[in-house]
């Protein structure tokens, strides 16, 4: 029986995808060679990458709005110094809310001023600072919509007149918002849309070719879009399963429909966390991430018997970042309500057993 599975990336994706994919990479479209031995510029791999491209601007509702959705390399690290690259001439601002944002942080120190607008950094990252001002005068401003790894989200997002970009690697396709008030956002696949190989990176083209730099082609947003996404070889099965993920998601009723089963999810499990006296939470109440709910025990005498008790309840990736410990369900798209309930099952046992 398929594993309950609540790793944090790469992760889960629906077992009717896993099926095709695996199919494909026999016998591809019936045309009697595998998906992955067949030339990227060959007529049924542009199929997919244009499929893939175009399923992912209707399923953020950014159809004929200027943008273009790139399928990338290097994950979403490569991002943290690719938008320096091309939109940071002097000065930028970035919200610091965990590892993700520092790394970011980091990177694009290297091509300008960085203003860190605020941080969560004194409280261990469990909570999403507010009430910060985005200076006017930047060539944008950066933020982490969801921190995988401390478990928190952003709810909203900051009005600036700058343009808004969003490492959305792990709550893209997971929950509705106007995409439209971000003019760049990428994701690695890994965490919500396929394989690890591939980074969704969706541009508004109006933000592009204002830095007077030279950019080295492999890292250039502008030569990408010319080159339809096929500057070289992209990581084909990378692309061809986010696709199919993406008809997976579109054929249920898209972001609309399945924000509504990640509610249901995080609610199932955080009342389970706030109710078992066993556990606690990590983060403040309202900045829980709907995508990954970090806790620990209250007594950490009982973490063998609680750490059996999940193994044999089939449930695979529940230890928490290597940073910072304790507990951490990652609940993607994919992750059947049924899982989480099958925690949540074993949380209630521990509590009849302790
Ligand atoms: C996992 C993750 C990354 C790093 O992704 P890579 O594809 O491994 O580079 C960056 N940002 C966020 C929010 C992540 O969850």
């Amino acid at each position: 029986m398929k594993k309950h599975n609540f790793s944090a990336g790469p992760c889960i994706l629906p077992e009717s995808v896993l099926q095709k994919a695996s199919e494909a990479v026999i016998n591809f479209n019936n045309d009697n060679l595998s998906l992955i031995e067949i030339s990227h510029r060959s007529q049924s791999f542009v199929n997919v990458i244009e499929k893939a491209r175009s399923l992912a601007l209707e399923l953020l509702g950014l159809e004929n709005k200027g943008y273009k959705a790139l399928f990338l390399q290097g994950g979403a690290s490569m991002q943290f110094l690719m938008t320096a690259y091309n939109l940071l001439n002097k000065k930028a601002a970035y919200l610091n809310t965990g590892t993700w944002s520092s790394k970011a942080i980091k990177e694009a120190k290297l091509f300008g001023d960085l203003i860190e607008v605020a941080s969560s950094k004194d409280k261990g990252f469990n909570y999403i600072p507010k009430n910060y001002e985005v200076p006017g005068d930047i060539d944008y401003f950066h933020c982490t919509s969801n921190n995988t790894i401390y478990g928190t989200q952003m709810k909203s997002f900051p009005e600036t007149s700058a343009p808004l970009i969003c490492d959305m690697s792990s709550d893209i396709f997971s929950r509705q918002l106007d995409f439209s008030k971000f003019d760049l956002i990428y994701a690695g696949a890994q965490k919500n849309m396929g394989p690890a190989g591939a980074t969704l990176v969706v541009v508004k083209e109006d933000v592009l070719g204002k830095v007077t730099r030279q950019i080295p082609s492999m890292l250039n947003y502008q030569l990408y879009i010319e080159k339809e996404s096929m500057f070289n070889t992209p990581p084909v099965f990378s692309v061809y399963v986010s696709m199919l993920t993406l008809e997976w998601l579109k054929d249920l009723g898209g972001i609309e429909f399945i924000e509504k089963v990640n509610k249901q999810k995080s609610a199932l499990l955080y009342n389970e966390i706030d109710r078992n006296p066993l556990f606690n939470g990590v983060v403040n109440k309202e900045d829980r991430s709907h995508m990954n709910a970090t806790f620990t025990l209250a007594n950490e005498n009982l973490k063998e018997k609680f750490d059996t008790l999940w193994k044999e309840a089939n449930i695979n990736g529940l230890h928490g970042h290597r940073s910072v410990g304790g507990y951490r369900a990652s609940m993607y798209n994919a992750l059947p309500l049924y899982s989480v309930q099958a925690l949540v099952d074993v949380m209630q046992e521990l509590e009849r057993i302790a």
